[in-house]
């Protein structure tokens, strides 16, 4: 087979990809990176289509636009790893493309065939090179096809120097000077047939991790469900915690949350789960997970050192409900959250156990008058006296905050026998 029916046929497998990926990035607007590798495979299918025909068409499109089509492809390469990382697209992936251009408007490069591979290659290498270290500044870089990717593309900046180291060396005038010619097309293929293999088991592995992600997020409020929540609790179990040997489960269950629905709308009543999903975030601020166990129900699962620990995340919290006035569908709502504490030694936690003791934690924050945090003990659960309960008109905010630690503080020596 000579180098032309080589061209052609790879031509031809590049743009059939092309078409494929193009018509997938049009359905789906979510993945943009399809449209852009789409684009470079159909230019890079088209500028091997050209470099095939050379003889045949008009050497400015067979040379100046064939190569200007590849190394704009290369580019697009480096924009779709970009898009598939959710990261802006950077102009610098024209610069493979222009450097070409750039070379051609000089007369003694256009006109000097080893010139013309030497950039071409170059331009080529800078190109690959872009994408491995794309591929590579990414939190995912440990993915086996993430890596294969790279290292083809390694592969093709190696091959891309050889070829223009050879040319050069040969003194070639023309493709038919070029030492190892169908061994650099063979090369080429196999990192093209590569490249693509491993493009496609990133996409799917990324697609999987999607779904995944999806079953175990609540679509409301984008904060964890119950199932995701569950599936995190051998790992907080087992982290390695000397300084928190303890695992807390706070449940969380907004108060008269029903009125506020019948009053104002479910819309509203949807706002509100929203709000105090966002507050949460703050109030948690990494520790641990929380997550959504259904309706108005929400807990979370941490390590912490002890109780009073514990009690503080969950007043915390509460508190900054409490203070809070919602902006829900356009009303001001005010709403409040009562908290069921249960805890356990991580080494010997049953989550079944926590569940139930922080159930019946929070029911008795419920029959206490909601709006305020219980703790499960085996003599029954403990109420944690709030600050503002404490109050008294001529307290300063720290003597509040010093009393209820030391009210915790009692409760958690009772707790701990
Ligand atoms: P309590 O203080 O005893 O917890 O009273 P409550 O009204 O909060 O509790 P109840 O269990 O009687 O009502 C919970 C309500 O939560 C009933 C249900 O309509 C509402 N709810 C559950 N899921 C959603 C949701 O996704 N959106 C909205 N807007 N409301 C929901
Ligand atoms: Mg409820
Ligand atoms: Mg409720």
């Amino acid at each position: 087979m000579d180098i032309e029916t080589g061209l052609i046929m790879w031509a031809a497998q590049a743009l059939t990809l092309g078409a494929l990926l193009l018509l997938r990035g049009l359905q789906d607007r979510g993945q943009r990176f399809c449209l852009s590798w789409g684009i470079a495979f159909a230019m890079f299918g088209a500028g091997l289509l050209l470099a095939g025909l050379r003889g045949k068409v008009p050497a400015f499109l067979s040379i100046e636009l064939a190569n200007t089509m590849a190394l704009a492809a290369i580019g697009l390469l480096a924009a779709g790893v970009q898009q598939f990382d959710g990261r802006r697209v950077e102009t610098y992936i024209a610069v493979p493309a222009l450097l070409w251009i750039g070379g051609m408007l000089l007369p003694f490069v256009r006109e000097d065939f080893a010139s013309r591979v030497l950039l071409y290659h170059l331009a080529a290498c800078l190109g690959y090179a872009m994408s491995v270290v794309l591929l590579f500044s990414h939190d995912d870089r440990t993915s086996w096809a993430r890596r294969i990717l790279a290292g083809v593309l390694v592969i093709q900046v190696l091959t891309s120097l050889a070829a223009a180291l050879l040319t050069v060396m040969a003194g070639a005038m023309s493709f038919a000077d070029v030492p190892l010619p169908s061994f650099m097309l063979l090369s080429g293929a196999f990192c093209f047939l590569a490249t693509v293999l491993s493009g496609a088991q990133m996409l799917s592995a990324r697609t999987e991790r999607r779904l995944q992600q999806l079953a175990m997020t609540d679509p409301l409020t984008g904060v964890l469900n119950r199932r995701g929540m569950m599936d995190q609790y051998d790992g907080i179990r087992q982290q390695n915690r000397l300084d928190k040997p303890m695992i807390a489960l706070i449940q969380f269950d907004l108060d008269d949350f029903k009125q506020i629905n019948d009053r104002y709308g479910h819309e509203a009543g949807d706002a509100v789960l929203r709000a105090f999903c966002r507050l949460s975030a703050i109030s948690f601020d990494g520790r641990g997970t929380f997550g959504r166990m259904g309706g108005e129900e929400f807990a979370s699962i941490l390590r912490v050192a002890d109780f009073l620990e514990a009690a503080t995340i969950a007043e915390g919290l509460r508190m900054t409900l409490a203070l809070q006035t919602i902006a829900a569908a356009g009303h001001p709502v005010n709403v409040t959250v009562s908290a069921g504490i249960a805890l356990q030694s991580a080494d010997q936690a049953d989550l079944d156990q926590l569940l139930t003791g922080a159930d019946r934690a929070l029911y008795a924050a419920k029959a206490a008058g909601r709006n305020r945090t219980a703790i499960d003990q085996p003599a029954g659960a403990a109420i944690v006296p709030s600050a503002s309960m404490l109050s008294h008109h001529e307290m300063t905010l720290e003597i509040q905050a010093s009393k209820q630690v030391s009210t915790l503080r009692r409760i958690a020596e009772i707790a701990n026998g």
